[in-house]
């Protein structure tokens, strides 16, 4: 995409802060309404819940990150989730979803889609393709899955997927957040891709954000003035909050190379303790070939690892060394921060799913997953982690 830069020159795009815009003839206006003017189309704006100049270049560029024809960001991961849902899904429609997803999308298509919107879905394994095909219905409308899975880091085959989701007249939609930069899943047949941009893509935890990428077509639908779920449910990014995470952007790969790089060789030196350990880096992961496959050079093999110390309480304890002791991370949910950062998702972000459902999902009780940070000295952080897990005892 080209560079935009700011009103007066400046190497940065100019934050557009404006909440309505104007315009020079009156008959523009109706024309901005009607759909025949727009951002593309003489450069007009009506509204920023429509469209903001700001937050439109954001989604011009995790669009071009991603390899899509079109993107908006939106105000948070879980506003892009559930507008892209309605967008695709209509009362009596069906989705199919990987039983290991982000808790709160868990929670969405679980529960709260069938309450309110009269959409359901059916859960598989989304290694087990065949259960996926499997529970397609003529309702069906997205099969559902995330690239790399929150929490239990299975990697999704997308080629294959897309291939059933089309097979059936469905859409392949993918949450990307776990992998930024090493996997473009629309070159490899996914329609639309989804972000929690309050992770690795921001980096910093300061800011909630998402989006939604896929075709122009699918994109301009989400802003129709009758029946655009982001026009109309309105999570809306400020475009204070696009303009940082526009110029974070150009040091993501290089974040994710050292996320990668740091996970990598802890997740290796773990194994070759003892310590069982699951990263999709790994030869021994069970999905580490459709990684490979799906994977671009150069940015590493993903920020975030699993030790799984069986019970609650040794998980805790872990934690609260490498925190309180080592001042190796911090005790928080999410991910992608520059430090790293460390929960229980048992407990925490999975926790919206009961036992029965985390067992299927294989998510240990004892399971601590950490987002690697990239601060410090890598030898430093880890005599840090070696030092907090000898006080655990043997794997
Ligand atoms: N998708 C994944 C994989 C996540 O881990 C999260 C975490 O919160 C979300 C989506 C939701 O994003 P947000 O918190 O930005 O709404």
């Amino acid at each position: 995409m080209r560079h935009e830069f700011g009103e007066h020159g400046g190497v940065n795009m100019s934050i557009e802060a404006s909440t309505t815009f104007t315009v020079m003839h009156a008959q523009t206006m109706p024309e901005i309404f009607h759909g025949r003017r727009g951002p593309e189309a003489g450069g007009c704006y009506l509204y920023g819940r429509h469209f903001n100049p700001t937050v439109y270049v954001l989604g011009h560029q995790i669009a071009s990150i991603e390899g899509a024809q079109a993107g908006y960001a939106t105000s948070s991961g879980m506003g892009a989730i559930a507008a892209t849902i309605l967008q695709v899904c209509n009362s009596g429609d069906h989705v199919v979803s990987g039983n290991t997803i982000y808790g709160g999308t868990f929670a969405l298509l679980n529960e709260y889609l069938p309450l309110k919107a009269g959409v359901t879905t059916t859960f598989a394994p989304a290694d087990d393709v065949a259960a996926i095909e499997a529970a397609i219905t003529p309702r069906t409308r997205a099969i559902y899955v995330e690239t790399i899975a929150n929490p239990t880091l299975r990697v999704a085959d997308l080629p294959r997927l897309a291939a059933v989701a089309h097979r059936h007249g469905a859409l392949l939609i993918v949450d990307n957040t776990f992998a930024p930069m090493m996997v473009s899943p629309i070159r490899h047949g996914v329609d639309i891709v989804l972000h929690s941009l309050t992770k690795f893509m921001n980096g910093a935890s300061d800011i909630i954000a998402g989006a939604v990428v896929g075709s122009s077509e699918f994109v301009s639908s989400m802003m129709d003035l009758h029946t655009g779920s982001l026009m109309l449910l309105g999570p809306t990014m400020d475009p204070r909050a696009a303009f940082e995470i526009s110029l974070r952007l150009p040091h993501l790969g290089l974040r994710m190379a050292e996320h990668g790089r740091r996970a990598l060789v802890f997740a290796q030196r773990l194994v070759d303790r003892g310590w069982p350990v699951c990263y999709p880096g790994l030869k021994s992961h069970p999905d580490h070939l459709v990684l490979k496959s799906i994977l671009n050079d150069g940015y590493g093999l993903g920020g975030v690892l699993t030790i799984d110390l069986e019970t609650q309480q040794r998980a805790e304890r872990l934690m609260e060394m490498l925190q309180n002791e080592q001042r190796f991370g911090y005790m928080a949910v999410s991910l992608g921060y520059f430090d790293t950062l460390m929960s229980c998702s048992s407990a925490t972000t999975s926790s919206e799913l009961n036992e029965r459902e985390q067992q299927e999902a294989k998510i240990s009780p004892g399971l601590v997953r950490m987002s690697m940070g990239i601060t410090g000295s890598l030898e430093q952080r880890w005599s840090q982690l070696e030092a907090a897990l000898k006080t655990l005892g043997s794997p």
